[in-house]
């Protein structure tokens, strides 16, 4: 059986022409995906958690869903977090199960762009979508982000390669710029790179800004930039029909965190005075977009939402999962569709290790190894349909291509009966 079209549930790039050919129950064939969704998709079946467990005692869906239930229904101050790497259906269900206990709920946009959201919910953004880009966009700059190898197929589908509406010659037509602290292979196909000092970000953001409002700066060099270099990028941003930059976690994650996506979106800002310039964050987990969307619908916020008060409350750094386990408060997790045991820091992963721990996986991974109960469940966009939302924010269909293995079923299907049990032992 052969499919076209299947979205690739991968990457924050969500490429929507995948082909898949189905044999005896396998992925046989995969065309038009990169390296690592071909892997993924070829290799999906190998490695699974064939059944539910127990304290590592293989035990029967309903046992292992009904001492998810007990665990939740005791715990004081459950958190529930992971969910970027699943569909919209499930992450709206895990909120549920969050305000049915009266826990923290957070998805791992807190430990990647979280730093984005609180920028952009500060200033606001100016938006735009893949395809505008593919179709417009003459200056491409990619800050703090390297997509040759985080993003594979970003640069030949959306943002360099592509001949779009008002680009017909693709990569001739555009000039690409990549701001990083190291050449990357992006650098190296770039038409431009500029190298800078380690966490002076927030620096040259604010000097481009300067410069392109008007402003005479009698600096030779700003964070380890020559003055002239700096003043011919502003020149080109302003010289631009349409300008992008996608930024990525060096700008996140590097000295001033929030404070330099305010600085970003201010110079994108200060540029819309004079043409079209938009910015777009590299998004990783190929639904990190929808846990923030589908929080943000049912709760009014994307991420770190506390109901222990009976309402959502919203406070980053303190309901955010890192912080929650570091400061020992949560007594048990509800793991969905990721591995903090292995990614946290020590602090973080230690307490994990000392709660009970329920944690939905296709894979065994240091998380499942920690957890009271491990629950298998189907690969979404594989085994099961949902809906995913892509790095600018444009939701896309998820296909089920293959039946999940027996007896395993979805995330959605899974936390729809932890939440009916705790109902149940509310009343
Ligand atoms: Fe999948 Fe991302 Fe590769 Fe596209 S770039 S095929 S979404 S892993």
């Amino acid at each position: 059986m052969q499919y076209r079209d299947i979205v690739c549930p991968f990457c924050g790039c969500l490429c929507d022409d995948i082909e898949i050919t189905i044999k005896d129950g396998h992925v046989e064939d995969v065309k038009n995906a990169c390296a690592i969704s071909r892997s993924k998709f070829l290799n999906h079946h190998q490695n699974r958690i064939t059944a539910p467990s127990i304290n590592g005692k293989e035990d029967t869906l309903d046992n292992s869903i009904k001492r998810a239930v007990e665990i939740l229904a005791k715990a004081r101050r459950p958190l529930i977090y992971g969910l970027s790497s699943t569909e919209c259906g499930a992450i709206g269900k895990a909120v549920e199960i969050a305000e049915c206990t009266g826990g923290v709920l957070d998805n791992t946009s807190s430990v990647c762009h979280g730093p984005t959201i609180l920028a952009l919910q500060q200033v606001g953004e100016s938006k735009t979508t893949l395809g505008e880009v593919m179709n417009r966009a003459d200056l491409v700059i990619f800050w703090g982000s390297n997509p040759t190898e985080a993003h594979l197929r970003h640069i030949v589908r959306y943002s360099v390669m592509p001949k779009g509406k008002y680009v017909p010659e693709g990569r001739k037509d555009r000039k690409i710029v990549v701001v990083d602290v190291r050449e990357t292979r992006t650098a190296r196909m770039a038409d431009k790179f500029i190298k800078i000092e380690n966490n002076k970000d927030f620096e040259l953001l604010q000097t481009l800004r300067a410069l392109v409002r008007g402003e005479n700066i009698t600096a030779e060099e700003i964070a380890g930039v020559p003055m002239k270099e700096i003043k011919e990028l502003a020149e080109e941003m302003k010289n631009a029909r349409f300008g992008t930059v996608f930024f990525g976690l060096g700008l996140t994650q590097s000295d001033g965190r929030h404070m330099n996506i305010d600085a970003a979106v201010g110079l994108v800002s200060e540029l819309n005075r004079k043409t079209k310039f938009v910015l777009t964050p590299m998004r990783g987990h190929y639904n990190v977009a929808g846990a923030n969307t589908v929080t943000t619908w049912q709760t009014g916020y994307p991420y770190a939402v506390d109901f222990s008060m009976g309402y959502p409350r919203y406070n980053p750094g303190e309901f955010t999962a890192i912080d929650m386990l570091s400061a020992g408060e949560a007594d048990a997790a509800l793991i969905i569709a990721s591995d903090p045991g292995s990614t946290f820091p020590k602090d973080a992963a230690k307490h994990l290790a000392q709660i009970p721990v329920i944690t939905l996986d296709q894979k065994t991974t240091p998380t499942t190894m920690l957890s009271e109960v491990v629950i298998p469940v189907a690969t979404a966009g594989i085994e099961a349909e949902g809906t995913a939302y892509r790095m600018d924010g444009v939701p896309l269909m998820l296909s089920k291509i293959l039946e999940p293995p027996n007896g395993v079923v979805s995330d959605l299907e899974v936390l729809n009966r932890i939440l009916s049990g705790l109902k149940e032992a509310k009343q």
